[in-house]
């Protein structure tokens, strides 16, 4: 394999410049429209691609700075989606309310997606690049149906049409395919079930790396809560990893550094690339290298060494700024000094 050990990168989004969107928000307003927006949105990504690669990254990401949320960047290219009339509904199983928007009509795919964003990744780095897409289950979890009538259905519904647009971000050069599934942790017998039946479905003839992103979700006050709620021993992957094992997708991210789930459930991951998250989203404090190349060194018990990629563990599209750069850089220098230890 030629890529470096303990292959670094990001889950997925970083906080976006104030003059783009608003700030440390889950669903920020944009600062612009039209031209001047699609404008501010490539430079912007443009910016983070350029401090993923100083700060030593080698598999860099567009940020998810063209898109307002992590779902709903996606559903806005989907038709039979009804965004002029969003309701309330609560999320992840009640945890937090969120303005959704309805599925009122057989869903197809308009266009392209995400195609400006991954153009000009591929373009702008010379690194590995990895471009993420919402989950199948988790895009279910996050819009109200008044359509399909049955969750699995529309899973399978979304996975074809973010199949679609997975083939074409390989076409465009990325590398590595990540689809975000944090519902997975909420919904674990169905995860099991069907959920990874529709990740699959998703990834469907992709010849790229394709990866799943699982997490407690954003370090926002409603997880934290929600967090402090789940006991001493969080063993919601339990479930789902087995089945993970046994399928198709080649790299599965998941939670690590101050969280409380139990290290060896790694172990059940037997086969796939552990994208260890060693950086903590939920928390200001930036980590130092020796932190980070001390919980990878606690992960190598669980998981082999030339499998284990360094990661964080969940995106940091709420964060300021200057934290998430300083988490970016710590990533970057905690690898570095696990490589030189294990030199
Ligand atoms: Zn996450």
């Amino acid at each position: 394999m030629s890529r470096p050990l303990f292959s670094s990168s990001v889950a997925g989004s970083l906080p976006k410049p104030d003059w783009l969107a608003e700030t440390n928000k889950l669903w920020p307003k944009w600062q612009s429209e039209g031209e001047a927006l699609a404008q501010r949105k490539a430079d912007a990504t443009l910016l983070w691609i350029k401090a993923q690669e100083d700060a030593g990254l080698d598999v860099i990401g567009d940020g998810e700075q063209s898109r307002q949320h992590f779902v709903h960047g996606f559903l806005e290219q989907v038709d039979g989606i009804d965004f002029d009339n969003k309701v309330r509904m609560g999320i992840r199983n009640n945890r937090y309310d969120a303005m959704v928007p309805q599925v009122v009509d057989a869903i197809r795919l308009r266009g392209r997606a995400h195609e400006a964003e991954a153009r000009l990744l591929r373009a702008h780095t010379s690194r590995k690049t990895k471009f993420a897409l919402p989950g199948p289950m988790t895009i279910v979890d996050t819009v109200a149906d008044n359509y399909y009538g049955d969750r699995k259905k529309l899973a399978m519904a979304f996975a074809e049409l973010l199949n679609q647009e997975a083939l074409a971000l390989e076409a465009d050069g990325i590398d590595i395919i990540q689809f975000d599934e944090p519902a997975f942790n909420v919904y674990m017998a169905d995860a099991a079930d069907w959920g990874v039946a529709a990740l699959e479905r998703a990834a469907q003839g992709l010849t790229c790396t394709t990866a799943v992103h699982i997490c407690y979700g954003y370090g926002i006050q409603a997880n934290i809560d929600w967090k402090s709620t789940l006991g001493d021993e969080w063993r919601q992957y339990e479930t789902v990893f087995p089945a993970l094992a046994r399928s198709s997708i080649d790299q599965v991210s998941l939670e690590c550094v101050n969280s409380h789930v139990p290290a060896h459930l790694m172990g059940l991951l037997e086969g796939k690339d552990v994208m260890v998250g060693v950086i903590d989203v939920a928390s200001e404090t930036i980590e130092s290298a020796e932190e980070v190349a001390d919980t990878i060194g606690r992960a190598l018990q669980h998981v082999p060494k030339e499998r284990l990629l360094a990661c964080t563990n969940c995106g940091m599209a709420p964060m300021q700024r200057e934290v998430a750069l300083k988490k970016v850089q710590a990533l970057a220098e905690g690898v570095a000094l696990a490589r030189q230890r294990l030199a």
